[in-house]
């Protein structure tokens, strides 16, 4: 499939990032700031539940005491408990983050699916997104705010993110898949939120299920 309602799936993406560019959706800013690999992937386990910003302010502070993977993978968990609170279940992620420094200072990140979902912590949607923002796979990451949209548009119908996921593989040509992820991210930070989106403002409103039913 090409297009949804007559508008072309590479323009409904293309929207999306240039609104979320615009104003300034914080998923932006995580290749920016946290650079490496391995930055990235404990930014994603961390930020699940947890908004972006917050997010990236913690983990700016954990890399400035651990720089490398081979430096936390030493670290006390009860001091990595105190850097990381703020997250989301931050007493059973900094275990795992240690464990998972661990992994990486031996064998670095992994590349593949399979070998991702071993790490501890690191769940369908932490692995596909990072397989797909920093090693270019094709893959889709499912997270909250792709759930939502996706739904909302109509261009799936489903009630789990899995669904969700095996769906969007099914509408969207998989050169796109591995541009979806960023693309819906940044716009459910900042105009398809969860709470009060911003319709009347919305591009994509003429072919959206949510606002024919709505409004
Ligand atoms: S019209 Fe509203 S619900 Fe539909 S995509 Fe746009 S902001 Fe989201």
């Amino acid at each position: 499939m090409e297009a949804y309602k007559g508008m072309k799936l590479s323009s409904i993406l293309s929207e999306m990032e240039k609104q979320g560019m615009k104003n300034r959706a914080p998923v932006f800013r995580i290749k920016k700031e946290m650079k490496d690999p391995f930055r990235i992937l404990i930014f994603t386990m961390l930020s699940s539940r947890t908004k972006d910003n917050k997010t990236l302010e913690i983990c700016k502070r954990l890399f400035l005491r651990y720089k490398t993977a081979n430096a936390l993978s030493k670290a006390k968990e009860n001091e990595i408990k105190k850097l990381i609170f703020g997250v989301a279940f931050h007493n059973q992620k900094a275990g795992r983050i240690i464990k998972i420094a661990k992994e990486v200072s031996k064998k670095g990140v992994p590349r593949t699916f399979e070998k991702m979902i071993k790490l501890p912590g690191v769940g369908r949607k932490t692995a596909n997104v990072v397989l797909a923002s920093v090693f270019g796979k094709d893959t889709i990451g499912v997270d909250v705010h792709l759930h939502r949209i996706s739904n909302r548009l109509g261009l799936v119908n489903t009630k789990k993110p899995e669904k969700t996921e095996e769906r969007l593989k099914k509408v969207f040509p998989k050169r796109l898949w591995k541009k979806i992820n960023i693309s819906f991210v940044g716009y459910g930070q900042t105009i398809c939120r969860p709470v009060n989106p911003k319709c009347n403002i919305c591009k994509l409103n003429k072919i959206c299920r949510y606002f024919a039913q709505s409004f």
